[in-house]
């Protein structure tokens, strides 16, 4: 096969797993799982057909995918692909750009020009703010955490990049007692050490409250949520950001997903004065139902990113306007163009009516399914059910049933040291229907499990 023969058979095996994504089982078989041993091969001496490999990626990977892209996935917040997304994405991996700035790539470089603007538009941040197209929320939380320790830093007289941290005043951080794991993992990998970490006491709902919240100063990096993972909820962020400002600290906020909320007028009110913060991230791979990798990192002073991130061979002229000097990457996709190519497509009222689509798709289900006799554990005000059966037991029962069926999937948790499970709205692909078959299985399994 030539290469455009073996681009065609791509194209139409993609072509034929997305006309079959509705139908898909959610999880895969055990058999399918145990067949991947086949991709178990030496590396040969000679190089094998470009077609068979094709094919058998097709045959033993592709069997066992996880139909996050489907209609009745419900784990964690995978999102699925909106398909000016996924167009989009394949387009751009024919141009095979290195967009690192706009000398190695001008027109994805101004691709992303534009999604950052209309980033900062639907979600309402401030104009003036750095828009880094980075992996992960994980990668774009650890790229503002760092910004945020130098920036504090050089406000003591302190040069980070040329001095590094021996000798450095000390910087600390608070986060959220249930802030997300990868907030975790960033904090490590920079080098704070968790146990150092204040953790500030949360409600029942897992939002921060103002009045336990440990001392601030001009040394601090306070780390907030838009979205607990569980429970969706919001840290109250006017009273918390304006007591971070008195102090001179510098707040982030996580909002991988639940900034999300900032696009719809109904649910706008949950970020009350999150724009005052320093910087934020949020992925589009989530809820924005962009394809991999694709998350950012924002930052209302562009410099203080850019210093931390800088890879300008002359070091001082950093240019805010290079993603190579903003993001984790040098040699990157422009990730953004996804981004782009679904806020374009949706527009506006697009994304609002995504977002709060979601929204009444969680309510309706946290209301059968306690009209059902399961717990519901929170207040739904975004995309996450949280729920449990009516013993821990029963919990465990419950979700090992529902997951064997193959028809729909969603994940555990441990909730206030207890285990539940949760449903998470978030694919462009679930509709009514789907969310009937969800409920249908758990009724039929009970709350007893
Ligand atoms: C998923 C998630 C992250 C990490 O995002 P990745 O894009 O998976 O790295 C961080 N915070 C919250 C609240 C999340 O839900």
């Amino acid at each position: 096969m030539n290469e455009l023969e073996l681009l065609q058979k791509a194209d139409q095996l993609a072509r034929a797993y997305t006309a079959e994504i509705e139908n898909r089982a959610a999880f895969p078989s055990s058999q399918a799982i145990a067949d991947l041993a086949k991709l178990d091969e030496p590396l040969m001496q000679n190089g094998l057909s470009a077609e068979e490999t094709l094919d058998l990626m097709n045959s033993v990977a592709g069997n066992a995918t996880v139909a996050s892209n489907g209609p009745r996935y419900f784990g964690f917040v995978l999102g699925a692909s909106l398909p000016v997304a996924a167009a989009a994405d394949r387009l751009a991996l024919a141009w095979d750009q290195c967009a690192s700035s706009s000398d190695s790539a001008p027109g994805v470089h101004a691709l992303e020009q534009q999604a950052a603007k209309w980033v900062l538009d639907v979600l309402s941040l401030p104009k003036e703010s750095a828009v880094a197209f980075g992996t992960s929320a994980t990668a774009c939380g650890l790229s503002c955490i760092a910004a945020a320790r130098a920036e504090l830093l050089a406000r003591q007289g302190w040069d980070f990049n040329n001095d590094g941290l021996a000798g450095a005043p000390d910087i600390r951080v608070i986060v959220s007692d249930v802030t997300h794991v990868t907030i975790r993992k960033a904090l490590q990998i920079l080098g704070f050490g968790w146990r150092n970490i204040l953790k500030a006491k949360t409600d029942e709902n897992g939002r921060i409250l103002p009045e336990k919240l440990p001392e601030l100063n001009d040394r601090t990096i306070l780390i907030l949520q838009a979205g607990e993972v569980n429970t969706g909820e919001f840290d109250p962020f006017d009273p918390l950001i304006q007591m971070a400002r008195d102090a001179g600290a510098w707040v982030h906020v996580d909002g991988a997903f639940g900034l999300w909320a900032r696009a719809t007028e109904k649910l706008a009110h949950l970020t009350a004065g999150v724009a005052g913060a320093d910087s934020w991230t949020t992925d589009g791979h989530k809820w924005l139902n962009t394809p991999y990798d694709s998350a950012m990192a924002i930052c209302r002073n562009p410099q203080a990113l850019a210093r931390v991130m800088n890879s300008d061979a002359v070091y001082s002229s950093a240019s805010a306007d290079s993603q190579k000097n903003l993001t984790l990457e040098f040699s990157r996709k422009a990730r953004g163009i996804t981004i782009w190519a679904a806020l374009r497509t949706l527009g506006r009222s697009g994304v609002a009516a995504m977002v709060e689509g979601h929204h009444a798709q969680a309510q309706h289900v946290a209301d059968l399914l306690r009209q059902h006799g399961f717990v519901v554990l929170n207040r739904v005000v975004l995309n996450q059910v949280l729920v449990r059966g009516l013993d821990d037991e029963a919990t465990e029962s419950i979700l090992t049933k529902a997951q064997s069926t193959g028809r729909v999937w969603f994940g555990g948790t441990v909730w206030q040291g207890r285990p539940a499970f949760r449903i998470s709205l978030s694919s462009f692909r679930t509709q009514e229907r789907h969310v009937q078959e969800l409920v249908e299985i758990l009724a039929g399994i009970g709350p007893r499990g």
